[in-house]
């Protein structure tokens, strides 16, 4: 897969998809990262990219030009089609199912806006798949994209070990979209507490039917809407 990122600060990415999981995927050429600074495609002679909103009121708003010109330029950049996708907090909500989709994908040109926001006639131009990674506002694009980026990297085939299988994670298909089950280590005894039995049995029929209750009493507890989402599914959440 192929990821273009279109943000006013490439080096915030750096450290991140330099790092862990994200970097061992590049590694191993599973993925590329791309980033690409919009302001180098601002043909204001002050570099700026931004302006004040018509109407008034507060903050800036990032102009057309630049985002619509960068887009181009990079889509050019490779005859891979590009899905493109805008980081706002209006968009839709980031899910398992979601992310599973766009891991599926050969190329995400992913826009990090920042400021008040961004002209909405380069929005409709552009129709980007709008994301938000929840209902909470962040100061710019940049996090919302790295979260977008882990959450599908690690879902691409070979990049996490079979150990480390995204399969049966909360929210997964082999977790039957439920929250994950809890999870124990050595030693058996800690601070008084110790190791549910049937964990120490060696009985795998009976670790599994363990497990799979202690995740749907879990979900139950603190996630009752995912229960309700599982026995009556709602594809229009996705
Ligand atoms: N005025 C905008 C609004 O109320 O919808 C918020 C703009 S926010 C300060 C600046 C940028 O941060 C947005 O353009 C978006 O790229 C990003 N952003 C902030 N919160 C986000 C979220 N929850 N999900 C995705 N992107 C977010």
């Amino acid at each position: 897969m192929r990821i273009d990122v279109l943000t006013l600060f490439p080096p915030m990415f750096e450290p991140v998809l330099g790092s862990s999981i994200l970097k061992r995927a590049a590694e191993a050429g599973r993925v590329s990262y791309h980033l690409t600074d919009i302001r180098a495609h601002t043909t204001n002679k002050h570099g700026k990219v931004d302006d004040r909103p018509y109407g008034g009121g507060p903050g800036m708003v990032m102009a057309c030009q630049p985002l619509w010109d960068c887009v181009q330029a990079v889509e050019q950049q490779d005859p891979l089609p590009a899905t493109r996708v805008m980081m706002t907090p209006q968009g839709k909500p980031l899910t398992q199912p979601m992310c599973e989709r766009l891991a599926e994908l050969p190329r995400l040109l992913i826009i990090a806006g920042h400021y008040e926001g961004i002209d909405e006639r380069v929005v409709e131009e552009l129709a980007p798949l709008e994301i938000s990674i929840g209902d909470y506002v962040l100061s710019g694009g940049e996090l919302p994209a790295m979260v977008l980026i882990d959450a599908v990297v690690r879902l691409l085939p070979g990049v996490l070990g079979h150990d480390e299988s995204a399969f049966h994670d909360s929210f997964s298909p082999g977790a039957n979209r439920l929250l994950d089950h809890p999870h124990y280590t050595r030693p058996p005894e800690w601070r008084g507490k110790t190791v549910p039995d049937v964990l120490l049995s060696g009985d795998h029929a009976a670790i599994e039917k363990w497990r799979k209750q202690q995740a749907e009493d879990r979900t139950s507890q603190r996630r009752p809407d995912l229960m309700k989402e599982r026995d009556e599914p709602n594809d229009s959440n996705d």
